[in-house]
This record gives C-alpha cells, structure tokens and sequence, in this order.
C-alpha cells in the first residue's frame, strides 16, 4: 500500500505556481487575483476560505475577501459578483457554497462570467467539460487528476466507480476519468444513493473514488485487491478528545481498507489540499487568458 499524499503533490504544484507567478512579475506581466465572497458565517466554510486566501497570498496572488451577512438579499450577492465581473483586476470568482436557504445556488453560479468561474460550476464550464473542451474544470476532481498524474497512478483501461453524482465532485469526476487523457480512459460506473448492491460494484472497481459524504462507509470487504483508492469526504463528527470538539472523517473506513489497496488517499491530508491547489492553477489559467 501508497499513500498518495496531498502534503506532498500539492506542495509541488504550489512550488510550480509561486515560479510563474515570481516570473510575471519580473516580466510586468499580470498578477493573478482571485476574488472570494463568504454569505454567513458557518464553520466549516470559514476554514476552507481562509485557506483559499492564504494559499493566494503564499503564491504571491492577488485576493479579495468580501464578507456578506447571511441575511442579505439575494440582490445583494449578484450585485457584488457583476462588481467583480466588471473589474479588470479580477481573475477568479468564487462563492463559497453552500449559501443560505433563500439564495439560489443556480442563480448565484449562473451570475458570475464564465471566464472567471475558477470553480468550474457555471454551465458552459461543465458543457464544455462534457464535450472535452478547454474549460475550468472543478477545483476537486481536477486536484485528483493532478493528484494521479504526480504519483503517476495508471488508469487507462481500469475500471473506476465513483459513488457519488454532484455536479461539485462525483458527476465531473466521471467525465474525467472516463475521458481521454493520459489518466483517464477509464471505463467508468457511477454509483448513487438510489443504486442497489452498491458493494457489488465496488468490488469489481480497479479505482473507487468515494464522494458521498457518510462517514467511513467504504469498508474492507467493499474493495478487492489492489484497488486505487480516494476518499474524498470531509465530515465533523463529534469528538470530545478533539481540542475543536470534532474529528474530520472521510468517506473510507481508513484503517480495514487500506491494507487492501495499492494506492490510497488519506483525510485529512489528501484531496482536500489537492483541491486548493487546483483551484489556484485555475486562477492562473484565467489570468493567463488575458495576456
Ligand atoms: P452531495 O452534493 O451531498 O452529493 C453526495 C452524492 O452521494 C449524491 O450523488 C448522493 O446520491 C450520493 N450518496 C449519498 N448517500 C449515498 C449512499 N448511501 N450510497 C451511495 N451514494 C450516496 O455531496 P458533494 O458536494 O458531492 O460532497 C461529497 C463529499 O465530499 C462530502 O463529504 C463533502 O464534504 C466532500 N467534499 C470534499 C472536498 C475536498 O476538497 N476534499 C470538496 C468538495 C466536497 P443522490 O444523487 O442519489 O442523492
């Protein structure tokens, strides 16, 4: 068994990043900047946005933060996006999801310009990633390809199951793997709450990519020999030895599964960082566009 660390490939795709950004600067060519705007103030979105800021500030980009109470209007929040549509300086939008109950998720995504939508939400992004163009491709399943090619995981020909059919991770995920790439040419099974004898499916899978969001419910006896393994759930789950009163689960029974597996990601520590560094090199590749 390997683990395919997040510390490691993520560390080497920021090293890349901080050197074209180091090497537009000298050339007074155009600093990434990505914008992000926050609705409420729910913990677990805390955390993920302000290490989106960090990781932007670590690489020498540009970031604005935007704060919004989680009662504003929905008026509001699409009057902020145009804001950052019209400016010039802006590379990258991203609204921290999920918002609340009386903003439309689909209204917000649709509102932000396709060519800044560096999380590869907006419809003409996945239209375009369905019929394999150039797109900005979600920052998690994108992280995961990077995350493959690093350790140079083979693919081709594998069979993949993905549990899971979000338009964010599982439904993106199985376009990529089954499209044709270096890592992915998968054929490719895709897994739901509504699917019967999900075990019986896993246990043919090659690569299983677990991203539904239940804690530990991939186990031992649901994944043969060998199998390439990603979990990429993050659930807080009550624990009293945490300092924060919590523990993060994946969506793997870690400890019975991966023994079985050639190659496995580990939570925390694995796709999570995977998915900042994605979404970074998508803001790069919006800023890139305008040179
Ligand atoms: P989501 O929108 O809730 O989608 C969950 C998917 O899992 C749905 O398609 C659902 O099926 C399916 N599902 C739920 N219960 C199931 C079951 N018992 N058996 C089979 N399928 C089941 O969640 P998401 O946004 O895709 O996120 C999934 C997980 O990844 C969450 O833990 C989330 O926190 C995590 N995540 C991590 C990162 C990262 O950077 N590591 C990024 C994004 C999300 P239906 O379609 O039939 O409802």
């Amino acid at each position: 068994m390997q683990i395919l660390d997040g510390k490691i490939a993520s560390a080497a795709i920021k090293e890349k990043l901080k050197l074209i950004v180091e090497k537009r600067k000298a050339e007074n060519k155009k600093t990434p900047h990505l914008a992000v705007i926050i609705v409420g103030n729910d913990g677990a979105s805390e955390t993920y946005v302000s290490s989106k800021v960090k990781t932007s500030e670590e690489l020498g980009f540009g970031s604005t933060l935007v704060r919004m109470d989680a009662d504003i209007p929905e008026a509001l929040l699409l009057d902020q996006i145009k804001t950052f549509n019209d400016s010039i300086d802006i590379d990258g939008i991203l609204v921290q999801l999920p918002l609340p109950k009386h903003i439309s998720e689909a209204r917000v995504i649709e509102a932000i310009d396709p060519a800044k939508d560096v999380d590869g939400f907006h419809p003409v992004s996945a239209g375009r990633l369905v019929q394999g163009l150039e797109t900005f491709v979600p920052a998690t399943p994108y992280g995961i390809m990077l995350m493959l090619e690093h350790f140079g995981v083979e693919t081709t020909g594998k069979h993949a199951v993905v549990i899971g059919r979000s338009n964010i991770v599982g439904r993106p995920m199985s376009i990529l793997l089954s499209s044709q790439h270096p890592f992915g040419n998968c054929t490719v099974t895709v897994c739901h709450s509504k699917t019967k004898d999900l075990a019986s499916f896993t246990r043919q899978a090659d690569i299983v990519v677990a991203a539904l969001g239940k804690p530990e419910f991939l186990k031992a006896d649901m994944v043969k020999d060998g199998a390439v393994v990603i979990d990429v759930g993050i659930t807080r789950v009550p624990d009293a030895t945490k300092k924060k009163g919590f523990a993060i689960k994946g969506d793997v029974a870690f400890e019975e599964v991966a023994p079985k597996t050639s190659w496995i990601t580990p939570v925390p520590g694995g796709v999570g960082l995977m998915t900042i560094g994605a979404l970074m090199m998508n803001t790069l590749k919006a800023c890139e566009r305008k040179d």
